[in-house]
């Protein structure tokens, strides 16, 4: 059966910003400070050298999923998986909040 083109693939949400693979640094309840990148990821190119195998060379590495999207509060608001969260999220309960990652700061 041929997909329909308008079903986008999971991983494609994923805009290649690179910034989930930096050291996150919680102050108070909603700031998170972006430190050292992991050693896995390509700074240049913000690509991740290990990717198919990531969670398991690197056991901290967490994969982004349908189920757990709604638990990574950290992810930053720009993040294609966290845009397509609020997005489903603002659909179901017609509401506008606005997310505490929008709180984000990266220094
Ligand atoms: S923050 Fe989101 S969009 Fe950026 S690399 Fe990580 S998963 Fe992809
Ligand atoms: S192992 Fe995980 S955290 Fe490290 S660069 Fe790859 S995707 Fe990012």
């Amino acid at each position: 059966m041929v997909k329909a083109a308008c079903i986008m693939d999971w991983e494609d949400l994923c805009n290649r910003c690179g910034c989930c693979c930096y050291e996150k640094i919680e102050l108070g309840e909603d700031v998170i400070l972006f430190g050292e990148p992991c050693p896995h990821l390509d700074i240049d190119s913000r690509l991740c050298g290990i990717y198919p195998e990531r969670t398991r060379i690197n056991p901290n590495c967490i994969k982004v999923t349908e189920e757990n999207i709604g638990r990574l509060y950290w992810l930053p608001f720009h993040c294609g998986y966290r845009r397509y969260y609020e997005r489903k999220k603002q659909k179901k309960t017609g509401n506008g909040n606005e997310s505490a990652s929008e709180n984000l700061r990266i220094l």
